[in-house]
């Protein structure tokens, strides 16, 4: 008997005369989520198989998968020779050991001497009579055992069901970069995206030495956790400390974010355009603060071309928290270190700045050599 990881998809269902290239790029990425633990994988009637595993891997395999996005559900069971004996020895197995219950038969090799409702009926008959605290209830059980009596002279015997991340694969919708800070929106946003299968490079900026290295640390932890769903293979840092001097100096203090920002949006998309991504992606929400009122966000998306996806824009913190809590990211988010974004903090950040304002303000300083610093200081984190 070899225990098995039995995985469904969604929407790629959907997708047409695409549904081959889904299909591929769903695999490519179950193999990329369970690299390092050996295992085979294999693609049958709809679904696919993980076999050959270590058992005591199995926990973080489920665990590993249902974290891919496409993944619809998956289940724990057995593979065994279809004859009766063998496919009631895996049945014991997922039965419950009290309570009410229901096998449901599926047959693909329809020269199986029995019928789907003989197999059941046989199977639950046994499982009844070695043992008294089983009761079955076609109706409404309270466990399920499922048997697929396949083609090739075996069977599968599984119980429930785990919902899966839902989604598509990642990288099916192209390429994105997203801006990620240590705080608990842009993650959030990040796994949004990288549901609609976008692929999801990271980008971080800093303000060493005004932040130290563990908040630099907390957002490789971040991209640590996002990269489980999102696949994303590596983090690029790059430092703003002197431009934030340069508009600490230069400019009136309530534009410091503004200004700010206007280059974060800049530097962001020379590295998307370097590295493919097609769009830029943050974790802005409509009226959070200051620098996200419709004129924060025209400030600062006016001096990019690549659209900017922002998921959450319509989204209340309180959903976000409950998003970042179901994802795993929330605990880390909320450890107190220093964004750069709060070093050089204005007492009053302007509200509604007009863009004239700003261009003036950003016209005292050297925006172009700035940025050419900046990108300079590039770094490389593998995740
Ligand atoms: P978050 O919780 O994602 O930090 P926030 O509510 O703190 O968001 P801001 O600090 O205004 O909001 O940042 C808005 C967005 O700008 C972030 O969601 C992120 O996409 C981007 N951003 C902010 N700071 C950084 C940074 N240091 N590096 C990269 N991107 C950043
Ligand atoms: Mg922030």
């Amino acid at each position: 008997m070899e225990s098995v990881v039995i995985v469904r998809y969604a929407e790629i269902h959907l997708k047409g005369k695409n549904r081959g290239y889904f299909e591929r790029l769903f695999s490519v990425n179950l193999e990329r989520a369970l690299r390092g633990i050996r295992h085979e994988l294999h693609r049958t009637s709809g679904r696919y198989l993980v076999e050959k595993f270590d058992e005591a891997r199995a926990d973080e395999i489920e665990r590993k998968i249902s974290r891919v996005f496409g993944v619809y559900s998956c289940s724990r069971g057995w593979l065994v020779p279809n004859d009766l004996g063998s496919i009631y020895e895996a049945a014991k197995r997922i039965a419950p050991s009290f309570g009410t219950f229901k096998v449901e038969t599926h047959r693909a090799d329809k020269k199986y001497p029995l019928t789907s409702m003989e197999v059941s009926a046989e199977i639950g008959g046994r499982l009844l009579s070695e043992n008294r605290q089983l009761r079955v209830d076609v109706h409404e059980p309270e466990n399920r055992v499922y048997i697929d009596v396949r083609e090739n002279g075996t069977a599968l015997v599984f119980g429930s069901f785990y919902e899966g991340a839902g989604g598509m694969p990642v990288g099916s919708s192209g390429t994105g970069l997203l801006m990620i800070s240590g705080g608990i929106d842009s993650p959030v946003a990040g796994y949004m995206m990288a549901k609609r299968g976008l692929h999801v490079e990271l980008l971080h900026f800093h303000s060493y030495p005004y932040t130290n290295e563990g908040a630099k640390e907390k957002v490789v932890t971040l991209s640590k956790i996002l990269s489980e769903y999102s696949l994303t293979a590596r983090l690029r840092t790059v430092s703003v400390t002197h431009i934030q001097e340069e508009i600490h100096k230069k400019c009136a203090e309530e534009l410091n974010v503004t200004l700010l920002r206007r280059f974060m949006f800049r530097i962001a998309e020379k590295i998307a355009t370097e590295i493919g991504a097609k769009c830029l992606v943050t974790g802005e929400s409509l009226g959070q603060v200051a620098s996200q009122t419709l004129e924060g966000l025209t400030s600062s998306g006016d001096v990019v071309r690549l659209p900017v996806l922002r998921p959450l824009i319509g989204f209340d913190k309180e959903e976000i928290i409950a998003r970042a809590k179901k994802i795993g990211t929330f605990e880390t988010s909320v450890l107190p270190f220093e964004d750069c974004c709060t070093v050089f903090l204005p007492e009053h950040p302007a509200i509604k700045p007009s863009l004239s304002f700003i261009e003036e303000e950003e016209s005292k300083l050297d925006v172009e050599s700035l940025v050419e610093e900046a990108l300079g200081t590039v770094e490389v984190i593998p995740l």
